[in-house]
C-alpha cells in the first residue's frame, strides 16, 4: 500500500510504503541528509567529550 506525503525540507512529494505504523517525513534524498548531519553532530560531540 503505497501513500503520498510531502516532504518537510523540500516539499516535494514522495512515495512512502505503509507496511510500518512509522510515517516519514522526509523523502528519501532529505532523509539521508538529515541522517549524515545528525551522524556528524554526534561525531563532533563525542569527539569533544573525548578530548576532555
Ligand atoms: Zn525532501
Amino acid at each position: 500500500m503505497e501513500k503520498t506525503k510531502i516532504c518537510q525540507d523540500c516539499k516535494k512529494e514522495f512515495k512512502i510504503i505503509k507496511k510500518t505504523r512509522y510515517e516519514r517525513k522526509y523523502c528519501d534524498k532529505c532523509s539521508q541528509q538529515r541522517k549524515k548531519d545528525y551522524e556528524n553532530i554526534h561525531n563532533v560531540t563525542f569527539e569533544d567529550c573525548d578530548e576532555e
